[in-house]
């Protein structure tokens, strides 16, 4: 696998993990009203699952795939915005 494929692996499963946040806040909200506690449980738990971005990194020169410059987007860069790496190609 590659990194670029470890990192849409890990994109699409942030994706999941965002939207079942959002239910999990809107279902405590419909049925136990407003709670900022919910809430925090959803952010707490998004900022754990995102933890593993951290590590998918450019092989050669360590730029993080999540970063465009100064931005963090949600989709990885297909090929490295620093040393130009073709970071979807089979490497190992
Ligand atoms: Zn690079």
């Amino acid at each position: 696998m590659t990194v670029y494929e470890a990192a849409s692996a890990h994109a699409k499963r942030m994706l999941a993990a965002l939207v079942v946040s959002i239910l999990f806040v809107l279902v405590i909200d419909r049925f136990f009203g407003h709670s900022t506690i919910a809430f925090a449980i959803a952010i707490i738990g998004l900022v754990a699952a995102n933890r593993p971005m951290l590590r998918l990194n450019c092989p050669t020169c360590g730029k993080n795939l999540f970063f465009r410059g100064m931005f963090v987007v949600p989709w990885p860069n297909k090929v490295c915005g620093k040393c130009g790496t073709d970071l979807a190609a089979q490497s190992n």
